[in-house]
């Protein structure tokens, strides 16, 4: 019968010799516990009869040169998954090169010459030391968000908005500590150390932004706690479309209706444009359709310093017939 060894089991503690135990000594070990154990001179005792097939395993292994070498190599080099949770698998001399702990070990090694690794392991920190949150520790504002429609035309000229939100401000009353002179809970921020306040910023638009970009003003979102910085104050904007001016990369699109006599006979027209009004000369018989350019007038492009067109599509028309 050719038994398996099992990695689970410790053969050398079943027959009670050391690792290193020469096969002399192991042979005589087994003699001596099979003479004990043996279910003939212990009239059918059940412990005895388990401790006899034990032993005979353990020496079945233990006494075989290629099963025992197997045997040694699984054991110390962890083998199937045992399933023992938390018992550690330590390598023994004849670990091999698949051996996680030897690849830590030299892993380890080369950490502390850059810097990066091996820190607080290697300085005996226990890894079940749970890291305690100091309530005074300094921490970080939040960082507010808001969406802000933002006309058309200040997203192609930029410019400055005004914003008016509510954050949390450091509680001057308290100093932000929470509590007033008398030790007793700030009347005013009700120990939280900070209060609501409502504030207005002016928010600079970028030249050009598109739309749904996110703009961040640092240091305006809520105050931090215990002296933290505060956080940001994010801007996402919405452009709103423009009963006018339409936008298309960095060109801006008008239409424009004139008078019939005006298409067919030509001649100067005052329009709007992005940045204010302008005169432009309208062709003799412009039809429908018709564009006229003006160049550098449409949207920059974004944080740009050059800027697109503005195209104006002619629309004519018709004289109406006097009823
Ligand atoms: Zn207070």
């Amino acid at each position: 019968m050719g038994t398996r060894a099992s990695f689970n089991k410790d053969y050398y503690k079943t027959l009670g010799v050391e690792k290193n135990a020469t096969a002399e000594v192991i042979k005589k070990k087994f003699r001596a516990l099979a003479r004990e154990h043996h279910p003939d001179t212990n009239q059918g005792s059940k412990h005895s009869e388990e401790k006899f097939k034990e032993i005979s395993e353990a020496y079945e292994i233990l006494s075989d040169i290629k099963k025992r070498k197997e045997y040694d190599r699984m054991r110390a080099g962890g083998g199937p998954a045992s399933g023992q949770r938390g018992r550690s698998r330590r390598p023994g001399p004849s670990a091999g090169w698949n051996d996680p702990f030897d690849f830590g070990r030299k892993y380890q090694r080369q950490g502390p010459r850059d810097g990066d690794f091996g820190g607080g392991q290697q300085q005996g920190q226990p890894f079940d030391a749970e890291p305690t949150i100091d309530p005074d520790m300094p921490t970080r504002g939040f960082d507010l968000q808001f969406m802000v429609d933002l006309p058309l035309k200040t997203a192609c000229l930029g410019g400055t908005i005004p914003y008016n939100y509510d954050k949390h401000i450091a509680c001057t009353a308290c100093n932000q500590t929470g509590r007033n002179d008398n030790h007793e809970v700030c009347p005013v921020c009700e120990g939280q150390t900070r209060i609501v306040e409502n504030v207005t910023v002016n928010v600079e638009i970028p030249r050009g932004v598109k739309d749904q970009y996110t703009l961040r003003i640092a240091n305006q979102g809520g105050a931090g706690r215990n002296g933290g910085p505060p956080g940001d104050l994010l801007i996402k904007v919405c452009i709103l479309t423009d009963a006018k001016f339409k936008r298309v990369k960095n060109d801006v699109y008008m239409e424009l209706t004139i008078p019939e006599a005006l298409a067919e006979n030509g001649g100067p027209l005052e329009i709007g444009t992005l940045d204010g009004r302008e005169t432009i000369e309208v062709e003799e018989n412009t039809l429908t359709g018709e564009e006229y350019r003006i160049r550098g007038a449409g949207s920059y492009e974004p944080w740009g310093k050059k800027r697109g067109d503005l195209i104006i599509k002619f629309r004519v028309e018709p004289v109406e017939e006097a009823a």
